[in-house]
C-alpha cells in the first residue's frame, strides 16, 4: 500500500503497524488523492510513550524560547502558504482564497500562543502570618489528546497546538481522516521550527477506537475536541469516567435577526458571503434567518439573486465563489434537510438540488414558508441553506431564536442602538455579531453556551485550558 498521508510519531513519518489505511478523496471530483495511514494500539502506545517524554523535554524549554519556536512555525506556514492552501483545497474543497486565509489564521494562532507563552506567570501572596509566603505556580497540565475536524482542518488544529504547546504540554492529535494533509503540514512547520519530535504526534485511524484508547490512557491529562454535539457528549462522558478535564467546541445553529430599520439588500449581501463561505460548513455560520416583515420581501429577493448567481465549482478555479461540500455524508444530510422541509410545505426560492454527478456539489439554497416543525430549524444544517422566516413580534421571535440546545453564535442586523442592546442582551449565545459576520480571532476567547460546548479557545486565556496551578505554602 502506498501511504501519502502517514502517521507522525516521535518525529518518524510512517505507516501504521498494521499497514492499514483509507482513501482520501478530493471533494471536487470524488476521486482518491492518496491513502491515509491508520494507527492501531501498538502505534498509539508508541505515541503515548513519546508524549510522556516530550512533555518533560518541552517543559524544559523556557516559555520565552517556546514563544520563539511557535513564532518561527508561524513563519514557516506563511512562507509555504501557496502549497499548503492547495493541500487544503484539494482535500477539503474550499476555494483557494479561503484556504489561504485559513493558513494565515493558523499562523496567527501559533504566533498568539507563542506570545502568551512569554507571559506565563504565577503569583505570590503574603500568608496570614508574617513568616508564611504563598506561591501560586502555573504548570502545563500534561499530555493533551486533541481531536480535530475537517471543516477548518488546519486552523482548528492550530488553535489547539498553539494553546497546548504554548503552555508547555505535549500533544497527540487525531485530525479528521478526510483532511489529513493540512495537519501534517502544520506538524512539519512545528517540527522544522524546533518543537521536540517527541512532543507532537499525529495519528489517524478509526475515530472511536482512537478516542476510546487515548482518553483513559494514564499518560493523557486533557481532552480537547472540535466537532458535533453528539460526539462531544460521548468524549466528555468518557473523560468524565476518568475525571479528566475537557474543552469542547461543538456545533451551532445561529439565529440571524434582520430588523426593519436596516438596508435589507446590504444585509443580504453580507449574509450571502457569510452563509456560502466554506459551503456553509462553519460552526459559526448564520443558519436561521429571522427577517422583520417590513423588509422580508426585499431581503429574500436579494438573497435569492445571490444564491442563483453564486459561482459554484472546483476550489482550484480562481473564479469559484463556493466549492463542493466536504464529503458525500454532507450531500446526503443537506438533501435530507431540504426534502424534509419541502415535504412539510416549504417553498424553494433557489437551489434545492445536488449539482452534477461528479464530486460533492450542492446548490446554494434559499427557502421560505418553512414550518416550525421542519428538521432544518432544529438540526445544525452545516451546508449552504438559507431558511428565511418572517417575524412581527420580537418576543415570539426571541423565544424561537433561543429555543434550541445550541448556544454558539447569533447575528443581529439593526442600527437602532436601544434595540441592539436589548437584543444582544437577550440572545443566549457565546458570540453575537452585530451588522457583520464573525470569524474566530486569536485574540478573542470563543466558546459555546448550552450544549454548544464547554470552555473557550483563544484570547489572553489561550493557554489556560492547558494549565494547572500548584499552591505552595512556604514557612
Ligand atoms: P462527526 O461528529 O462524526 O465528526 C466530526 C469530527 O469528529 C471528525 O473529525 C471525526 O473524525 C471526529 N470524530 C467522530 N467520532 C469520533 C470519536 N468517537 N472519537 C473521536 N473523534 C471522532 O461529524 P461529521 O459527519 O464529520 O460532521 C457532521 C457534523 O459535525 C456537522 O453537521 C457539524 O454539526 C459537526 N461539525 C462541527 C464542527 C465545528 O467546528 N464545531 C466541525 C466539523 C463538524
Amino acid at each position: 500500500m502506498t501511504i501519502e498521508f502517514p502517521l507522525v510519531i516521535n518525529g518518524r513519518w510512517r505507516e501504521g503497524a498494521a499497514r492499514q489505511g483509507q482513501d482520501v478523496l478530493n471533494p471536487a471530483t470524488g476521486e482518491s488523492i492518496g491513502k491515509v495511514a491508520h494507527a492501531n494500539s501498538t502505534d498509539l502506545d508508541e505515541a503515548l510513550d513519546a508524549a510522556a517524554r516530550g512533555l518533560v523535554e518541552w517543559q524544559g524549554v523556557s516559555p520565552w524560547q517556546r514563544g520563539a519556536i511557535l513564532k518561527s512555525a508561524a513563519d514557516h506556514l506563511i512562507s509555504d502558504i501557496d502549497s499548503i492552501a492547495r493541500i487544503i483545497t484539494t482535500e477539503q474543497g474550499k476555494p483557494l482564497a479561503e484556504a489561504k486565509a485559513e493558513v494565515t489564521r493558523s499562523a496567527e494562532f501559533l504566533e498568539w500562543g507563542g506570545e502568551q507563552a512569554r507571559r506565563i506567570a504565577g503569583r505570590t501572596l503574603r500568608g496570614r502570618v508574617a513568616a508564611n509566603r504563598i506561591e501560586i505556580e502555573t504548570h502545563p497540565i500534561g499530555v493533551v489528546a486533541a481531536f480535530t475536524p475537517w471543516n477548518f482542518p488546519m486552523a482548528l488544529a492550530a488553535k489547539k497546538f498553539a494553546g497546548a504547546l504554548g503552555a508547555g504540554c505535549s500533544i497527540i492529535c487525531k485530525p479528521s481522516e478526510e483532511t489529513p494533509g493540512s495537519v501534517l503540514a502544520l506538524a512539519k512547520a512545528l517540527l522544522s521550527a524546533g518543537v521536540p519530535p517527541a512532543a507532537i504526534s499525529i495519528v489517524f485511524g478509526r475515530p472511536e477506537e482512537i478516542s476510546n484508547y487515548l482518553i483513559p490512557a494514564a499518560a493523557v491529562a486533557k481532552i480537547t475536541f472540535t466537532g458535533s454535539i453528539p460526539v462531544g457528549k460521548q468524549l466528555a462522558a468518557a473523560a468524565g469516567r476518568v475525571m479528566k478535564p475537557v474543552t469542547m467546541e461543538l456545533g451551532g445553529h445561529a439565529p440571524t435577526i434582520v430588523c426593519g430599520d436596516v438596508d435589507p439588500e446590504r444585509a443580504a449581501d453580507i449574509l450571502a458571503r457569510a452563509k456560502f463561505a466554506n459551503s456553509g460548513q462553519i460552526c459559526l455560520s448564520p443558519t436561521r434567518f429571522f427577517v422583520e416583515e417590513s423588509v422580508f420581501e426585499r431581503f429574500t429577493a436579494r438573497m435569492t439573486e445571490h444564491a442563483k448567481a453564486w459561482r459554484v465549482g472546483d476550489g482550484m478555479d480562481p473564479k469559484t465563489q463556493m466549492g463542493p461540500l466536504a464529503n458525500e455524508r454532507r450531500v446526503q444530510a443537506i438533501s435530507h434537510l431540504v426534502e424534509d422541509a419541502r415535504q412539510r410545505g416549504a417553498k424553494i426560492a433557489a437551489g434545492g438540488n445536488r449539482i452534477g454527478n461528479r464530486g460533492f456539489f450542492y446548490a446554494p439554497t434559499v427557502m421560505t414558508d418553512v414550518p416550525e416543525n421542519a428538521e432544518i430549524l432544529h438540526s445544525e444544517p452545516f451546508g449552504p441553506i438559507v431558511p428565511v422566516l418572517p417575524f412581527k413580534d420580537e418576543n415570539e421571535m426571541l423565544k424561537q431564536a433561543n429555543g434550541l440546545e445550541f448556544g454558539l453564535s447569533a447575528y443581529l442586523f439593526s442600527n437602532d442602538a436601544a434595540r441592539q442592546r436589548r437584543l444582544t442582551d437577550a440572545l443566549h449565545f457565546g458570540t453575537v455579531g452585530v451588522n457583520e459576520f464573525v470569524t474566530h480571532l486569536p485574540e478573542v476567547p470563543l466558546g459555546g453556551w448550552k450544549e454548544s460546548g464547554f470552555g473557550t479557545e483563544g484570547g489572553i486565556e489561550i493557554l489556560s485550558p492547558y494549565q494547572k496551578t500548584k499552591f505552595v505554602s512556604v514557612w
